[in-house]
């Protein structure tokens, strides 16, 4: 049998999943190179716990050698452009060809889209940012906490929300007179879940006295008084600002002209296929397809469904089989609420119209979040006997048989 070349770009959520299930079958046979610019794996749900001192750096990073199977080969270097047609991946390290390719390159961060953003705001979304807004929330005497969101898509859209849960507690907690707020410019949380979760997301924020405020997009920012000047001519000023910035598609992606309009990468929303043979893009890099002309919202629950989809069809190609796995448009998300609780929701986003159920808060749903961020930062071996575990203990608590 021919020796074929799977070449994976990205490995964050959807690279390693697409990786290490590659390499469970196909090691030692096929070729699983994957390639990624960083030597470690940060898990960023984890940077909602980091700004408020509940985990350190180390804490959430691992080398991601050691969460990669054995028969994946990892390449580090930065990925500069694409060539679809002569299947050929330019890297600072040289050219990489490929038979099979998959692209996991997340979204780029553009916080210098917004004037005075990075001047005036802690970033949400990066690890030195998270760290950042720990060491001011720290030292905060009292004030006012704007959470910005600069635009839409962001990915995990419960995360600017499960921000303000968490600083609202944490200050309350210290005994610091804060006033929380919200500033997005979506009508209500989570649009593309529907108006009824955002609704309650809505009435939990109120119960909690943290303002919210739709329809606010910023156009810039005055780092004098971290001044949000924002397009429904409204301002607002703060005295600590924690960002969530401006979402882009990745610049290797754009440099390649593989991306649409909007900058990110067209794909079948079922087999995540680009247009052209062989390739294929999943995660937040990504734009699939959903009712109503919108796109299915970024989290790395969608990018390992998809990693797994994806994995198994070219796992059927080399092996002579026919590629029958689909996505289904089903994720669901913990969110975090503070006080040692998580909301549940779950639900179907290739419906007519998503359906998604909102569960009340508890703490059994908040061990789930700590088990799943325990189950990313394990060594690949373990992944899979934690992961058994966990389902069986889920099963008995149900009171019905686990399969695995
Ligand atoms: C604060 C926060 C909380 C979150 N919470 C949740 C949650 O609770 N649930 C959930 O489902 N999702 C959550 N997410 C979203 C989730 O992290 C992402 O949706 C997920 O990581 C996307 O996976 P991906 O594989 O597409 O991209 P990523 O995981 O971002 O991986 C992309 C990889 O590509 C590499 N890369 C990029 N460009 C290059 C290049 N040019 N050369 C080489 N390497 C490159 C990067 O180094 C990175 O390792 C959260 C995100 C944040 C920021």
């Amino acid at each position: 049998m021919e020796r074929k070349t799977v070449l994976i770009l990205g490995g964050g959520v959807g690279g390693q999943v697409a990786a290490n299930a590659l390499a469970s079958r196909l090691a030692g046979r096929h070729r699983i190179v994957l390639v990624d610019k960083q030597n470690d794996f940060s898990f960023s749900p984890s940077f909602l716990w980091m700004i408020v001192g509940q985990r350190k750096i180390r804490d959430i990073q691992r080398p991601l050698a050691a969460l990669l199977r054995k028969g994946v080969e990892l390449v580090q270097a930065e990925i500069l452009k694409i060539d679809p047609t002569r299947k050929v991946v330019e890297t600072s390290t040289g050219p990489m060809s490929f038979d099979y390719l998959i692209i996991s390159l997340g979204a780029d961060l553009a916080p210098e889209k917004i004037p005075g953003f990075q001047e005036a705001a802690l970033n949400l979304y990066t690890l030195e940012g998270s760290s950042r807004i720990q060491k001011s929330l720290e030292a905060f005497s009292g004030g006012k906490v704007a959470v910005l969101v600069v635009s839409s898509p962001f990915k995990c859209p419960a995360a600017p929300y499960e921000a303000a849960f968490l600083v609202q507690d944490f200050l309350k907690q210290r005994g610091k007179p804060a006033e929380v707020s919200v500033f997005t410019p979506e009508p209500f949380p989570m649009p593309t879940a529907g108006p009824k979760v955002g609704e309650a997301l809505k009435a939990m924020l109120e119960s909690k006295g943290i303002q919210f405020h739709p329809n606010h997009k910023v156009t810039n920012i005055e780092p004098d008084g971290n001044k949000m000047i924002f397009e429904n001519g409204k301002s607002e000023t703060c005295d600590l600002l924690i960002g969530v910035p401006a979402h882009q598609g990745p610049k290797a992606a754009r440099d390649s002209g593989l991306t649409n309009e909007a900058g990110w990468i067209a794909v079948d929303r079922e087999t995540l296929a680009t247009k052209y043979e062989g390739i294929y893009a999943i995660g937040d890099a990504a734009s699939v397809p959903i009712a109503g002309g919108k796109a299915l919202p970024k989290a790395g629950v969608f990018a390992h469904s998809e990693a797994e989809v994806v994995a198994a069809n070219i796992m059927a190609r080399l092996e002579g089989g026919a590629p029958g796995a689909k996505f289904d448009g089903k994720g669901w998300c913990a969110i975090e609420m503070g006080g040692g609780l998580a909301a549940f929701g779950n639900g179907d986003f290739y419906g007519e119209s998503p359906q998604m159920r909102l569960y009340p808060p508890s703490r059994t749903w908040r061990w789930g979040k700590v088990l799943f961020e325990k189950w990313w930062l394990s060594p690949a071996g373990v992944r899979r006997k934690l992961l058994r575990l966990v389902l069986n203990l889920g099963a008995k608590a149900r009171g019905i048989p686990s399969s695995l």
